[in-house]
């Protein structure tokens, strides 16, 4: 069976790669160069969201039990948004950018040029399938890019209903999807073809595979990885307020995402009644038995729900706890009682899984979010403008918010990405455009005047005046 498996991979691959070469044409001959070009294909993508909405937002149901409200606002409607964006700022973003220039260089133009890179790599994760996969090629496609995207073969309902997409709006030169298991696939692609640039979202070990495999043609990336991200609440939190978003944050698409608030620190005073509104929360979303709820989703695979399931046997369960794996259901959980030392503290949880520990001062904020240092989000519920500040200018996360889960992803003009092991690059709305680009530098410069102070023999009158030129 895994020979087999192994096999349709290969094949898969190698039609990608033929595809490729056909995509290098289709970029060298500079049909992707025009905003002509750009905005229609933009115009394209965002009819075939449209016309493709229903097969999407089932697809998000039969994979992950998505509901249709979550799977509109976290991953189709996301997108139009994006899409939209993007149109109504492309002319402004593909124009050469002004820059100034220094007197000894004058009468000169300075500009940065914003180029395509070329024939890039889309590689999603299985847990915004839709909206991974779709949001960076709208980058690529605003940059004046050929793209091959990779869904993840553990959505693998959204993966037909993406490539149906793709294959069913683009020339199959420009842009198309190559579906299949990743670690197979993609080696495959990255040992046979030089890509411009490889854009992967997906777990941090993988990105270093990825990284690594890409260092050895010295193709540029985007690694948009995980991480553990901290929620710290002190006592001047409106604690309701701070519970219904920090239960939102979590449980959206059940903890499967990559920004959800991994664990919560709250200062010890205030633990209590924080977890008595963390617990009313729940209910309140989800009624008694959320595994009746229509908007909890479901784990994505066993293997994964075995992972979370896991997580439930140290520490003492505050409120939830049950589990059924025929369903792949995990109950919302609060669990308070764990050490550094458990896996729900060293590894990411990426479920419906809470863990809630103490802080006294900020030096125990500290010490407890160093051990999984460098997450892709933070965030900070209180009023307390000190703490606040602490937060924001001494933990080093990629996008946070204050008094407010989830939502910097939201907001295209601010960028989104992580550092060190949570990943390195930005996107979304100019971000994203940049992403995709080569910033090419260019001085132009006047022939009308051409002193000779700056060609040799330099003499000892040249050196002088150079000298103060040269400082101005
Ligand atoms: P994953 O790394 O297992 O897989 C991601 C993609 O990589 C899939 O398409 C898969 O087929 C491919 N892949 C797997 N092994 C590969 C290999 N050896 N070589 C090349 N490609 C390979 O990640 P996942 O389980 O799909 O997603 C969950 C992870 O993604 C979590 O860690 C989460 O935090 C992270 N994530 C990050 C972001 C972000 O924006 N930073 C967003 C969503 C998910």
């Amino acid at each position: 069976m895994a020979e087999i498996e192994n096999e349709i991979a290969k094949s898969s691959a190698r039609s990608a790669l033929t595809n490729l070469a056909s995509k290098r044409q289709f970029f060298d001959n500079g049909a992707t160069l025009s905003y002509a070009f750009r905005i229609k294909q933009l115009k394209m993508l965002r009819d075939a969201i449209k016309k493709n909405e229903h097969s999407l937002i089932e697809a998000l149901h039969v994979d992950l039990r998505k509901s249709p409200t979550e799977a509109y606002i976290s991953e189709v409607g996301f997108l139009l948004n994006e899409i939209d964006e993007a149109i109504s700022h492309l002319r402004e973003w593909m124009k050469p950018k002004k820059q100034g220039t220094p007197l000894f260089m004058e009468p000169s133009r300075s500009e940065i040029r914003y180029e395509p890179k070329g024939v890039v790599l889309i590689i999603a994760p299985w847990n915004y399938p839709v909206q991974l996969a779709i949001s960076p090629l709208i980058g690529a496609i605003a940059a004046g890019n050929c793209a091959l995207v990779k869904p993840s073969e553990d959505a693998p309902h959204c993966a037909d209903a993406i490539e149906k997409l793709i294959e069913g709006t683009f020339q199959r030169d420009y842009i198309s999807a190559v579906q299949g298991v990743g670690s197979e696939i993609v080696p495959e692609l990255l040992d046979n073809f030089t890509f411009n640039h490889i854009f992967f979202t997906g777990s941090t070990n993988v990105g270093r595979i990825i990284a690594k495999q890409a260092a050895e043609s010295l193709c540029s990336t985007t690694l948009e990885l995980g991480g553990k991200s901290p929620l710290i609440v002190d006592k001047s939190a409106n604690m309701k307020v701070a519970a219904k978003r920090t239960i939102w944050g979590k449980l959206l698409n059940a903890g499967q995402t990559c920004i959800s608030p991994d664990y919560v620190l709250v200062e010890e005073s205030a633990k209590e009644a924080f977890i008595a509104e963390l617990i009313n929360a729940i209910n309140s979303f989800f009624g008694d038995d959320p595994q009746k709820s229509d908007d909890y989703p479901r784990m994505i695979h066993d293997r994964h729900f075995d992972g979370v399931a896991e997580y439930l046997t140290k520490g003492n369960i505050r409120h939830g706890g049950r589990t059924n794996r025929e369903d792949l259901y995990i109950e919302p959980t609060i669990i308070d009682g764990v050490s550094m030392e458990d896996p729900v503290m060293k590894n990411e949880i990426f479920g419906p899984v809470l863990p809630i520990l103490t802080f006294k001062t900020n030096a125990d904020i500290l010490e407890v979010v160093r051990q999984n240092r460098y997450p892709l989000a933070c965030y900070y519920f209180g009023s307390d403008k000190d703490r606040e500040r602490f937060v924001l200018d001494r933990i080093e996360f990629g996008g946070g918010a204050v008094n407010n889960t989830i939502m910097q992803i939201a907001n295209a003009d601010l960028p989104f990405g992580g550092i060190q092991g949570s990943g390195s690059g930005r996107y979304h709305g100019w971000h994203s455009f940049e992403c995709f680009s080569n910033p090419k530098a260019v001085i132009s410069t006047a022939t009308w005047i051409d002193p000779s102070i700056r060609y040799p023999p330099f003499t000892a009158f040249k050196r002088k005046w150079l000298k103060k030129f040269i400082r101005f």
